[in-house]
């Protein structure tokens, strides 16, 4: 049999770094080896169930272009794919157990046991089921039966020996039986499975071969593999995937809100740019690669390389990557990617877009190279779509200028203004050097005023190509502005 994973979400919150990272993982080992990649919906936590984690899984996965062999959309045969829909198969397995007595219907009241939890509480003890009805005789079974108290059933987790199996990457992991959660529940009163009865169970029956999924479900694998020993099961490979760390050394945390995907999405990350980064997390292709397309991960990825010891997400780095891709992208696909960001900034009303397209070209050749996410062009186009609130003078002028020097590099670029816009930019270039040089200021004083009358703020797209683009009228009217302002100024320090 070819190899078959699966990513199994429970529809409880927002994707997040981390799951994404599984999911990939998932995806590329069944690429690179020919095999199936299954999504499965773990949905039994009904109280903790969303339908909106349904949806961004769904948006997350379309946003990224992953595409499942099966799932709940794409069918298959081995579905249902929802686990709340193969809710049977979870019965009849947990009944099965007990009649093999690998399992036994629990009784306790929550009363009983939120009494036992006080009590291991107050011992300083993790909460742990005495396994009191382990033994239950027949006849004291048949009265709780009459009482109609309605049954758990729980796994026996053997009292002696030990539970080995092998995790690809961490090797033979032992554990006491002893040291087990004793007795977990399997099939709660409600008749629902838990997460740990439905997730050996689907497993099993999709055919699962390998299981990539995070370390923090490495403490539930004991007692999945009693799962699979009292089933008489054959047990998948397992490979707990490393860690995902913060750049602060901290556990990336899932209610880390920053870390959703849709967050990433929505200020402007490329799908690029989280696929390429996140890849890099617990994993490498040696020692210096950095680049990797979603097409040659399909290919390339293989479980040797993964890494021990944790990953890291780092912003920093992804937004290096992010940038990289931006300048990857032709003026037309930037383009199409920064059009939504325009509507959304109100700079462009959605009818307009046809009328204003040359206006918008402009705009992608003039940001590009500055552009570190793609909500970064409000901050560096607004000045086009809208007036400049107010100036502040101590930003108007340098700090080795006065207001009357200000003022009078602004008076001779206004006296230019019809070169600075017959001219080709080389030729403005030339121009406002020698400029600068005539009234004995250095180039970078002399820009720094020019820039902030035009663009109000310090930071901005190339300056030439910005006063261009904002057409002569707007420009003369901001220098006059700013003038008077400045006037003001040398009138106050006179
Ligand atoms: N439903 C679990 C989750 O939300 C699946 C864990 C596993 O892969 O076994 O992560
Ligand atoms: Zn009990």
């Amino acid at each position: 049999m070819g190899i078959r994973v699966r990513y199994a979400p429970s529809p409880t919150g927002l994707q997040h770094i981390g799951g994404v990272r599984t999911a990939l993982f998932n995806y590329f080992f069944a690429k690179s080896r020919g095999g199936e990649f299954i999504l499965r919906i773990e949905d039994t936590d009904r109280e903790r169930y969303s339908e909106n984690a349904l949806t961004d899984l769904n948006n997350t996965f379309n946003w990224l272009g992953i595409e499942v062999d099966e799932g709940p959309d794409k069918g298959g045969e081995y579905g249902p794919y929802v686990q709340s829909e193969r809710t049977e198969l979870y019965r009849e397995h947990a009944r099965r157990l007990v009649e093999s007595g690998n399992a036994y219907y629990c009784y306790c009241s929550q009363e009983r046991l939120e009494k036992l939890r006080e009590k291991q509480a107050n011992e300083k003890q993790d909460f742990g089921y005495d396994r009191k009805c382990r033994e239950i005789s027949v006849s004291e079974a048949d009265e709780h039966k009459r009482d109609s108290t309605k049954p758990v059933i729980r796994l026996k987790i053997p009292l002696e020996g030990e539970t080995v199996f092998h995790d690809y990457l961490l090797g033979e992991i032992k554990k006491k039986n002893i040291d087990i959660n004793p007795d977990p529940v399997l099939l709660k009163s409600d008749s629902y499975p838990t997460y740990h009865l439905a997730n050996v169970i689907d497993d099993h029956f999709m055919n699962i071969t390998h299981i990539l999924r995070a370390q923090e479900w490495l403490p539930s694998c004991p007692l999945h593999i009693v799962l699979y020993n009292a089933f008489g099961w054959k047990q998948p490979q397992y490979c707990h995937l490393p860690m995902v760390m913060g750049s602060n050394g901290q556990k990336l945390s899932k209610r880390d809100g920053a870390t959703a995907v849709r967050e990433f999405v929505e200020k402007g990350y490329l799908k690029e740019a989280i696929i390429n980064h996140v890849s890099l997390i617990g994993w490498s292709y040696d020692d210096s690669r950095e680049f990797f397309t979603k097409e040659e991960l399909e290919k390339l990825f293989t479980l040797d390389k993964l890494n021990k010891a944790p990953g890291v997400f780092d912003y920093k780095k992804l937004d290096w990557f992010n940038g990289h891709y931006i300048r990857q992208k032709s003026n037309e696909e930037l383009k199409e990617l920064l059009i939504p960001y325009l509507v959304k900034y109100g700079f462009v009303e959605p009818e307009k877009l046809t009328e204003m397209a040359g206006f918008i070209d402009e705009i992608v050749s003039l940001t590009r190279d500055r552009l570190k996410v793609l909500s970064d062009i409000k901050e560096l186009t607004w000045f086009f779509f809208k007036e400049v609130d107010s100036y502040a003078p101590e930003e108007i002028i340098p700090k080795k200028l006065d207001a009357a020097k200000t003022r009078e590099i602004l008076e001779v670029v206004k006296k230019h203004l019809p070169d600075v816009f017959s001219k080709p930019e080389e030729k403005v270039e030339e121009l406002f050097k020698s400029l600068a040089e005539s009234i004995g200021v250095k180039l970078g004083d002399f820009i720094m005023p020019l820039r902030v009358t035009v663009t109000g703020s310090n930071v901005s797209p190339p300056i030439i190509g910005s006063l261009k683009l904002l057409g002569i009228e707007k420009a003369a009217a901001r220098i006059d502005r700013v003038i008077n302002i400045l006037n003001d100024e040398v009138g106050n320090n006179e």
